[in-house]
């Protein structure tokens, strides 16, 4: 299947860390319980409520309610701190 750019970005981000990655659009959930696992949102709305999701259910075995939203689409020029940059220039940036 043919990756999205925010698929890239969320894989160049978080791949070596994350266990799995699902979803596509620009604000990503992250769940630092145990494992990292991410997923993707087209919208904000969609993002807070599956961030409300696991804050009330828990995501998963070990859920000890370390969960943040992640907006790429406003940090996408921003320089990451120290997050991507080993990895940085693998794929062609793309600009919108
Ligand atoms: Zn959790």
């Amino acid at each position: 299947m043919r990756k999205s750019k925010w698929q890239r970005q969320a894989n160049r981000r978080w791949s070596k860390k994350a266990v799995w990655i699902h979803g596509d659009g620009p604000f990503a959930v992250l769940a630092w319980c145990g494992e990292l696992s991410v997923t993707l949102w087209q919208t904000n709305e969609e993002a807070e409520q599956a961030k409300a999701r696991i804050d009330g259910t828990g995501c998963g075995g070990r859920c000890v309610r370390h969960h943040e939203i992640v907006d790429m689409s406003e940090s996408t020029q921003a320089a990451l701190p120290g997050a991507d940059g080993a990895r940085r220039g693998l794929a062609p940036r793309q600009t919108v």
